[in-house]
């Protein structure tokens, strides 16, 4: 998807022109992978912009970090105002907000222990993730014949840059067979999660989504999805899927920070229940929707407010 420019990126303590927001190409980064980001989104509220989550996303990129003994210099207190500040300079009502650590520039080899730590902090004006008629319509998605590496080769709690090359392989993959997604399974066969999304189903009513254990990404948007769907009386459970589960299922959805909660309407050419967006499915979206508004005294502290 294209990105739409904006005024400032926050780049290592200060707000750079976009254009200036740069790394060397023998960064190690950019060689080995060696970074750790996060996927955030800011919404319009009647309070002004107020990013979701923030303090859980921010946790998840220290946890990141450390797995890879990375130093972030600076406490998530400063990268909480860092966000607010380079949303409030770019002037925007509703964002994506993109925090990314990486390892920069100053030596060559697989060490990364030695090079510099780089943090930025971009944000930018972001649409529908997996298309602007897909929250309604819903997306079509095939398993991918790439399993999902294992969680004794790449850790599935890091969101990590160089693990991502996993997903761009199931998402090449899809994208080419004429699917908008990809769902892969880990190696025992149990679903694990989309390229960029977690996954759940509906069945009878009772909604399942797999655990953390399958090695899926401990997702925020699944997290929030988990808490609103308990709220609203639904059964839910944690528990391993197979890939009959989700072409025998009534309702199936993604739910993540760039897709949200988006309906998928068919897997592996077989359509889900009736084909397009189920009840369930509709009823979660609007309780989430409502609740990234500000509108949800119970979700109030989901939200932090940008001009607070
Ligand atoms: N799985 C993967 C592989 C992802 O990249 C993402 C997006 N961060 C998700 C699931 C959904 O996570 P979240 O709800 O935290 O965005």
């Amino acid at each position: 998807m294209p990105i739409t420019e904006v005024e400032k990126i926050w780049k290592d303590g200060e707000l750079v022109d976009w254009a200036d927001a740069n790394v060397h190409v023998l960064s190690h980064a950019v060689h080995y992978g060696s970074g750790v980001f996060e996927g955030i989104r800011a919404y319009e509220t009647a309070r002004g912009p107020a990013v979701w989550h923030l303090d859980e996303h921010l946790k998840r990129l220290f946890r990141s970090a450390k797995l890879y003994h990375m130093e972030i210099p600076y406490s998530i207190e400063a990268i909480t105002d860092a966000t607010k500040d380079v949303i409030r300079a770019n002037g925007l009502d509703a964002c994506y907000v993109r925090p990314l650590v990486l390892r920069g520039y100053g030596e060559m080899g697989v060490n990364p222990l030695n090079a510099p730590v780089n943090v930025f902090i971009a944000v930018w004006p972001w649409g529908a993730y997996l298309g602007e008629d897909a929250l309604e319509q819903g997306v079509r998605i095939k398993i991918s014949s790439w399993r999902r590496n294992s969680q004794n080769a790449l850790p599935s709690s890091a969101k990590a840059s160089g693990q991502y090359i996993n997903g761009v392989l199931a998402k090449i993959e899809s994208l080419k067979a004429g699917y908008d997604e990809a769902v892969m399974l880990n190696e025992q066969g149990f679903i694990t999660d989309g390229s960029g999304e977690n996954l759940f189903i509906v069945r009878e009513g009772r909604l399942t989504t797999p655990p953390i254990s399958a090695g899926c990404l401990d997702g925020i948007t699944r997290g929030s999805v988990l808490a609103i769907a308990r709220d609203l009386g639904y059964d839910v459970t944690e528990e391993n899927l197979v890939r009959t589960d989700l072409y025998n299922a009534d309702e199936c959805f993604f739910t993540g920070t760039a897709a949200e909660i988006t309906p998928i309407r068919e897997v592996d050419d077989r359509a889900v229940g009736e084909g397009h967006r189920g009840p369930i499915t509709k009823e979660l979206q609007g309780a989430f929707f409502a609740a990234t508004k500000g509108e949800t005294e119970r979700y109030a502290s989901w939200l932090t407010y940008v001009n607070d």
